[in-house]
């Protein structure tokens, strides 16, 4: 019965998240010890970033298991994932994954601890969409996959791509929002805004592609 009751429940939240959603709200629509119990399996995190850290893995079951641990350091721009160099040539399912926040914008605390929760989330799944393409890759694939950051076109495309792959998660409006708030505040450093625009897409042309996408039908 216990178990049953598990599932149903599982299948419940599941459901509720499959389906691309405007606004996540941190009200406790969502138990996060149940969140935790379906996502937070092999990953390490502090209860900051607990809440989008367990919505966002719901859209990522290729990422049940993989070890992800979140991070703070003083770094260049809000978010960012990257490999465990140590554990690079391991075997794939002993590889780990490190997010790292930066804490430290300009003498005051980083963008992420600004961002209203929607944002917080669309923020995280896209930095799991990176994880979930090293992922998938070989150690040569993801080598020459990072080759393209070379570049600042092969940047581009990639974190182009990348987003897509956001919208394909469910979570386009959740990266929108993190778009508009970048965008709305031009008190940012000018070096990230510049950085924001030169490899991301502009929050009005991400929009088009959410209202041409099928499972964003109204
Ligand atoms: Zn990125």
């Amino acid at each position: 019965m216990v178990c049953l009751t598990v599932v149903f429940y599982s299948q419940v939240i599941h459901s509720q998240i499959k389906i691309p959603t405007r606004n996540f709200s941190d009200s406790l629509e969502y138990s996060l010890d149940s969140l935790t119990n379906l996502y937070g399996n092999n990953k390490t995190y502090d209860s900051l970033i607990a809440f989008p850290f367990m919505i966002a893995l719901s859209r990522f079951p290729d990422l049940r298991h993989t070890d992800i641990r979140i991070i703070k350091k003083n770094i260049f721009t809000t978010m960012y994932a990257r490999p465990s160099i140590r554990r690079l040539f391991l075997q794939r399912d002993k590889r780990r994954y490190f997010i790292l926040v930066d804490t430290e914008i300009e003498d005051e605390p980083g963008i992420y601890f600004k961002l209203p929760m929607n944002a917080k989330i669309g923020l995280i799944a896209h930095e799991l969409c990176h994880i979930a393409e090293y992922q998938n890759k070989s150690i040569w694939k993801m080598l020459s996959y990072t080759a393209h950051y070379i570049t600042s076109s092969g940047k581009r495309k990639l974190e182009h791509q990348n987003d897509l792959e956001v919208l394909e998660r469910g979570f386009g409006w959740q990266i929108y929002d993190f778009m508009k708030f970048v965008e709305n505040n031009p008190a940012l450093p000018p070096k990230y805004l510049e950085h924001k625009k030169r490899y991301y897409f502009r929050p009005d042309e991400y929009v088009k592609l959410i209202y041409s996408h099928p499972d964003y039908a109204f």
